[in-house]
């Protein structure tokens, strides 16, 4: 893991990243998905403000990168900007883990495949390790935030209602759906104060993915397209409705694209 350069910190931090609980959700998972994992569990207790736990059976973090996992512009993932041209990571800033540790009390218990045990690490306000003991998680990597806002009242306060409590949780659930479907061999258990809200197993395709998410019903309604284009070949479904709107077979629909 490496710091970014002052040029390309300039060039690509991002001032806004942790503003609510899916935000936190949102960049954890996109760690887990980085580090190659096949199986992710989101737990949260009250609604996230008392403990979100993000755990994945990823390749996990080596011990000699541990100390600087969440200082902010530590990144693995690109050198430096020019590297963008080739990303194929979700986190390129090496902001994410930084930020949360600003916002919540932070821990991280992870174990690579060389590692004879997971160490759990508990990091303070600005990344750095504050303690750390073994731990007996498998391969992978949790991430603990807790308290979150605490110190920001103003943040808490805009979900002083339970109405905007539980949009949150329909976002996070809408959130981990989309990853459901686009990685199809990816299982996911999301967890609210030790209730199943969503989880969905792994399957061998796209369609399998969204028959899962969508139910057979929905995945009933829609019509599947295939688009040539040179080497490149496209997949669509729509609902029989709106194809057979525009035309019996709709090809017109195809023309949009
Ligand atoms: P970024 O994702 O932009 O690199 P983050 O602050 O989100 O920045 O993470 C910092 C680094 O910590 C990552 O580059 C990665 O090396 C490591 N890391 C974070 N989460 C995980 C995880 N779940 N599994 C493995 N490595 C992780
Ligand atoms: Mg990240």
């Amino acid at each position: 893991m490496k710091q970014l350069p002052a040029a390309t910190v300039r060039l690509l931090s991002s001032s806004q990243i942790i503003t609510s609980v899916v935000s936190v959700v949102k960049e954890l998972v996109e760690n887990s998905l980085d580090a190659g994992a096949t199986s992710i569990d989101v737990k949260l207790e009250n609604y996230g403000f008392d403990k979100i736990e993000v755990r994945d059976n990823g390749e996990g973090i080596r011990a000699t990168d541990a100390p600087v996992m969440a200082i902010k512009y530590y990144t693995s993932k690109i050198n430096s900007h020019e590297d963008l041209e080739n990303l194929t990571t979700y986190g390129f800033r090496g902001e994410a883990l930084g930020s949360i540790c600003c916002v919540a009390e932070v821990s991280i218990t992870t174990r690579t495949a060389s590692d004879i045990f997971s160490t759990q690490y508990v990091l303070d306000g600005s990344g750095h390790i504050i303690s750390q003991k073994p731990s007996h998680l498998g391969q992978g990597t949790t991430v603990t935030a807790l308290r979150l806002f605490k110190n920001i009242p103003v943040r808490k306060q805009f979900y002083s209602t339970a109405k905007k409590c539980k949009d949150e949780i329909k976002k996070i659930q809408d959130l981990l759906i989309s990853y459901g479907i686009l990685k199809p061999d990816l299982r996911i258990v999301f967890i609210h104060n030790k209730a199943v809200i969503w989880q969905k197993t792994r399957v061998s395709d796209h369609k399998m993915a969204l028959m899962s998410v969508l139910g057979t019903a929905v995945m009933g309604n829609m019509e599947s397209f295939q688009y040539h284009c040179e080497e490149s070949q496209l997949s669509m479904l729509f609902p029989v409705t709106l194809a057979s709107r525009s035309t019996n077979s709709g090809h017109s629909i195809l023309k949009h694209f």
